[in-house]
């Protein structure tokens, strides 16, 4: 993805020449763009092949997701940061902070303050108001747009796609991370593996489940122990619908599973299993305000825009960045819409862009 600047800022021979430069790459990929990673994963004859592929990129994407995802990686473009998301996020925030930025936490926004047209401030969840020259949105784009913004400045592509989620639908999962009191060894951090006979769990019935094996980031856990999580597919409407009562329960059952599923691999951590945590797509719900618990945006299709420039029209002093903006989203995604914030607000404050 052409990152150097916003690409609506980009002008008519800097497009050009990006596309001319990677034609060879982008006509490789178009192979696979031309398939969705459902019918991509059809193709293998041994069914949990397939499976294992649709573990990392789900159904409804086109298969150049998993080719760029992939190529990525070897390139040494992207992996695991070390410590996980928590040591990145902090990593972020110390840079922030370095360059005189402020952080505040338990903070919740419940409205963006606009006056006369103009984004001119936050007010959070517990009544205090903080003022700003500019407003930018990195929060879920649902809850920015119709929360925060009132659905004042919908633009009508994210009204099409958030109002028919059957139409376009947003990958979430549910997870159980257990932390074991022995070092399992495994050279491969993430499994797929198939289970012994189907089960029903959270509506849906599962052959396979996939097994995360964290040893390898010594960060995670103390000498001599391992964490090690389930990953599930996830219906965000399954979930929901559920009341308190059966929240836990099916809770409950996924641990349970997660449990059977780390022992039968490992019978080393019979009785061993310390400390457990299940996330469901509620989680992402209450925790980061995810529309739908999604942890990524939408997949490819023509009523999704590649990129969205965060502008909203009728609304001065704002812009939106984050997942939503550049689907399908995932942490580069979600980088480069920082970047071109950040880049656009130099423009409009009619200072030089530059990194460091
Ligand atoms: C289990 C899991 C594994 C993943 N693995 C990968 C991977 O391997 N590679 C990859 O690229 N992506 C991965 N992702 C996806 C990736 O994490 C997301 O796409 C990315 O974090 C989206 O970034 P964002 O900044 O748009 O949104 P978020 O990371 O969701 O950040 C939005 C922030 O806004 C805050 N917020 C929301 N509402 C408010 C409010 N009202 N007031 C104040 N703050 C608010 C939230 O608390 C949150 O901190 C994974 C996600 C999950 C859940």
């Amino acid at each position: 993805m052409p990152i150097k600047k916003p690409m609506d800022m980009m002008g008519p021979g800097e497009g050009a020449a990006f596309a001319a430069k990677n034609a060879g790459k982008l006509m490789k990929l178009s192979r696979y763009g031309r398939l969705t990673m459902a019918e991509f994963a059809a193709k293998f004859k041994e069914p949990l092949l397939g499976r294992a592929f649709l573990a990392a990129i789900p159904g409804y994407y086109k298969a150049s997701a998993l080719v760029a995802t992939l190529a990525s990686m070897h390139g040494g473009d992207s992996g695991y940061p070390l410590g996980g998301s928590r040591a990145f996020a902090r990593r972020m925030e110390q840079k922030y902070l370095d360059l005189g930025g402020k952080a505040f936490y338990n903070a919740r926004v419940e409205k963006i303050v606009v006056k006369d047209g103009r984004a001119t401030g936050l007010r959070l969840a517990d009544g205090r108001e903080i003022s700003g020259d500019f407003v930018i949105s990195c929060a879920d784009a649902h809850a920015t747009l119709f929360f925060m913004l009132e659905d004042r400045y919908t633009p009508d592509v994210f009204r099409n796609l958030f109002d028919h989620p059957e139409s376009y639908p947003t990958p979430t999962s549910a997870m159980v991370f257990m932390g074991v009191g022995c070092e399992i060894k495994e050279d491969c951090a993430s499994l797929t593996l198939r289970r012994k006979e189907p089960v029903l769990l959270c509506g849906r019935e599962s052959e396979a489940v996939g097994l995360l094996n964290y040893g390898f980031d010594r960060t995670m856990a103390p000498p001599g122990k391992t964490v090690v999580a389930c990953l599930y597919e996830a219906d965000f409407d399954y979930w929901n619908g559920l009341d308190k009562e059966e929240y836990l329960a099916e809770k409950e059952q996924l641990k349970q599973d997660a449990a059977r599923v780390l022992i039968g691999r490992y019978p080393e951590a019979d009785g061993k299993i310390e400390v457990t945590d299940a996330v469901t797509p509620l989680t992402y719900v209450r925790y980061c305000n995810a529309w739908r618990g999604s942890w990524m945006s939408w997949g490819e299709s023509k009523d999704v825009p590649r990129y969205y420039p965060g502008i909203l029209p009728g609304l001065d002093g704002f812009i939106m960045a984050g997942m939503w903006t550049l689907p399908p989203g995932g942490l580069p995604g979600a980088a480069a819409s920082g970047r071109f914030a950040a880049h656009r607000l130099c423009a409009m404050e009619g200072l030089p862009f530059k990194t460091i």
